[in-house]
């Protein structure tokens, strides 16, 4: 039987419980045989302030993954030049892992805001979509029956999450403040970002 992947991308700047967590609740709400942790390269929505090298995000996300036997990590979007779209991705993916089911696993912010990525109606056919919605941030359904077709929508899929007020840039505001983030990142990320001292200062002000 063809595996079934589930593809999680994001900046990871750092890695946090949030997305470990849903991760595995849609890996085992959707049978997933395995997750790929995938961190972009160079997101073309972030600012860059306190940001992590693409090279430290990557290390972060294999520490955080490692206990967890169903997780891996990949740097297929670090080792490509430009910029690293998610249709490219899920393309190049699909061509390494014959046959394999891809499903790419968002929230449901980043679900709302799907139609502004690089050809969104590309990406929606080339693999399946489950969207991990929780309190607090539903999906727009609205928004979405407005920008994708009903067959689009085919290739979303929603799996109710448990909601965990964590963001990567909560966790970067506080390590700046002197703040502890033990339990919201695992442990060896926690050493890795004392370790190497990240997210201590501004960009500018190094
Ligand atoms: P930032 O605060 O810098 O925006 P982030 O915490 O949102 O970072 P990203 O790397 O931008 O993390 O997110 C990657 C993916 O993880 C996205 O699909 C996002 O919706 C999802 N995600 C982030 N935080 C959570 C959370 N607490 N619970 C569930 N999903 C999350
Ligand atoms: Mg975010």
């Amino acid at each position: 039987m063809a595996k079934s992947i589930g593809i999680m991308g994001g900046t990871f700047d750092p890695i946090h419980i949030g997305h470990l967590i849903t991760a595995e609740m849609v890996r085992s709400g959707a049978s997933l045989d395995e997750v790929i942790f995938i961190p972009s390269a160079r997101p073309p929505h972030k600012d860059g302030i306190h940001a992590a090298s693409p090279e430290d995000r990557l290390a972060m996300a294999a520490c955080a993954v490692q206990e967890n036997p169903y997780f891996t990590v990949s740097d297929i979007e670090l080792k490509r030049a430009g910029p690293s779209y998610t249709v490219d991705t899920i393309a190049e993916l699909r061509e390494n892992l014959d046959g394999a089911e891809l499903f790419f696993i968002t929230g449901a912010d980043a679900m709302n805001d799907l139609y502004r990525w690089h050809e969104p109606k590309r990406l929606l056919q080339s693999c399946q979509f489950i969207v991990a919605t929780r309190q607090g941030a539903p999906l727009d359904e609205l928004l979405i029956a407005e920008k994708f077709t009903a067959e689009e929508r085919r290739h979303i899929h929603v799996l109710m999450t448990p909601h965990l007020e964590i963001s990567s840039s909560v966790i970067r505001t506080r390590i700046r403040a002197g703040l502890s983030v033990r339990y919201l990142v695992p442990r060896a990320v926690e050493e890795y970002i004392e370790r190497r001292g990240l997210y201590r200062e501004h960009d500018e002000e190094l």
